[in-house]
């Protein structure tokens, strides 16, 4: 008999999917653990939007999702503001958020509403995770301060550096997509920005693009900016200056809005990611969520969003499995990576061709390629539907809630397969 049921699952990173699956954990009554390096779980950057299924599993596992966000009709323009793609969800959705699934808020907001879901004993601060030593029966976890406590089953969800991932597997290099964000937020409007909007917008070189935000039942606006920008290079010295010089490009209220933010609320990413999606995820008593095994460019707007609905599946396979029992585990995190693999590398690869086609095809080919943007079908079929019914099908994937998992049939049926 190899059962160790009282031990909490380890979960390392308290990030989107480390309080996510937590929750997911909780909410289905296993005992876990969250261990983090800082204190307190710190927001990364400021702006974020979701997808509907991350809405959807955040209100599964607990967390209050009234008012949380603006949800936004979204469209895709090119800088003159040429209408080229609206992103349409299928009927059930927009009977549930109107046309509006994309919704946008801050990344505060969204930590602060996650944690305050955490009952007091699982978060566990000030504890970096520095050895992993899986025993068979069980795994050892090591930190910083010199303590250890052993598990049945870690949850590596410490994002794209993870070290549980290269404890585990190793760490595949970092792919630079050689672009940079500058983005902020503000709640002072300017004309002609509607916080019920998302327009994400393209010139020849750059996206300049603004969504609405709530925030504490207030109406804002977030937006960024985006361009080609070597990943070695230094950062811009006046990010301010540098997206206002970019957004110029744009109508009117692009400029206005960079102006209106303050200094205090404009941060700036270089877009990188670990490649290619690992088809296998789970090894032994150790499985991942988050950026830990799909960390994606922010062209997806989903990276958060994918992290949640991980902790999501987390709690729905593990309902119910026994633990210590090796092979029953095995099962459960087969299935669990069944759920998650295709759809996260499918997100992983689009956005990551998303920003190589706005950002990266030759000066000469551009004409040709906006061409095809402004006056085809083609960005509306890629972005506008398949891309929002791609994701809108992992709701039905998700089941009615945590207990309740989708019919096989249904799961196959969302995946296209
Ligand atoms: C500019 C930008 C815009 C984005 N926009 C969006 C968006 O609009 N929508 C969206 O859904 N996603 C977006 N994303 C992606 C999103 O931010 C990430 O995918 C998400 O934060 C990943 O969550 P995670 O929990 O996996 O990792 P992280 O958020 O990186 O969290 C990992 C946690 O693990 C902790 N940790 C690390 N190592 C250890 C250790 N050894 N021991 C203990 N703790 C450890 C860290 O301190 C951290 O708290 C964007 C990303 C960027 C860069």
């Amino acid at each position: 008999m190899n059962t160790i049921p009282s031990e909490p699952v380890a979960v390392i990173g308290a990030g989107p999917a480390g309080i996510a699956t937590a929750l997911a954990m909780h909410a289905v009554g296993i005992p876990v653990k969250l261990y983090e390096r800082y204190a307190r779980p710190r927001a990364a950057g400021n702006i974020v939007n979701l997808w509907p299924p991350a809405v959807q599993a955040l209100e599964q596992i607990g967390v209050d999702v009234d008012d949380i966000g603006a949800f936004c009709e979204t469209e895709f323009r090119n800088a003159r503001d040429k209408v080229r793609a609206r992103v349409l969800f299928p009927p059930s959705v927009v009977d549930k958020y109107g046309n509006g699934g994309f919704i946008g808020l801050t990344r505060p907001d969204l930590y602060e509403r996650m944690v305050d879901a955490l009952p007091d004993d699982i978060l566990v601060g000030n504890k970096e995770v520095v050895g992993i030593e899986d025993e068979g029966r069980r795994v050892v976890v090591r930190f910083k301060d010199g303590s250890s406590i052993t598990t049945p089953l870690v949850v590596g969800a410490d994002g794209i550096n993870s070290f549980v991932r290269e404890s585990v597997w190793g760490l595949p290099p970092i792919r630079e997509h050689n672009l940079h964000v500058i983005g902020g937020f503000t709640f002072d409007l300017p004309a002609g920005v509607n916080p019920r909007e998302a327009i994400l917008r393209h010139s020849r070189t750059i996206q300049a693009s603004h969504t609405g935000i709530r925030s504490k039942g207030r109406d804002g606006s977030e937006w960024w900016v985006l361009q080609a920008w070597d990943g070695q290079r230094p950062a811009p010295a006046d990010l301010k200056a540098h997206a206002l010089s970019l957004a110029r490009e744009f109508p009117r209220e692009m400029a206005q809005l960079v102006a209106n933010t303050p200094e205090e609320h404009i941060f700036r990413w270089p877009i990188r990611d670990r490649g290619d999606v690992p088809k296998v995820w789970s090894k032994g008593r150790v499985t991942f969520a988050g950026d830990a095994v799909h960390a994606t460019s922010p062209y997806a707007a989903y990276g958060a969003g994918m992290s949640i609905v991980d902790g999501y599946f987390l709690g729905q396979t593990l309902n119910g499995v026994d633990l210590g029992d090796a092979p029953a585990l095995r099962k459960a995190l087969a299935r669990y990576e069944k759920l998650r693999v295709e759809h996260t590398a499918g997100q992983v690869k689009l956005a990551y061709m998303l920003g190589r086609n706005f950002h990266h095809v030759p000066a000469p080919m551009r004409p040709l390629r906006d061409a095809i943007f402004d006056h085809t079908k083609f960005l509306q079929k890629m972005v506008g539907d398949s891309n929002p019914a791609e994701i809108s099908a992992q709701l039905e994937i998700m089941g009615p809630d945590l207990r309740t998992p989708a019919p096989v049939t249904a799961q196959r049926a969302g995946r296209g397969i």
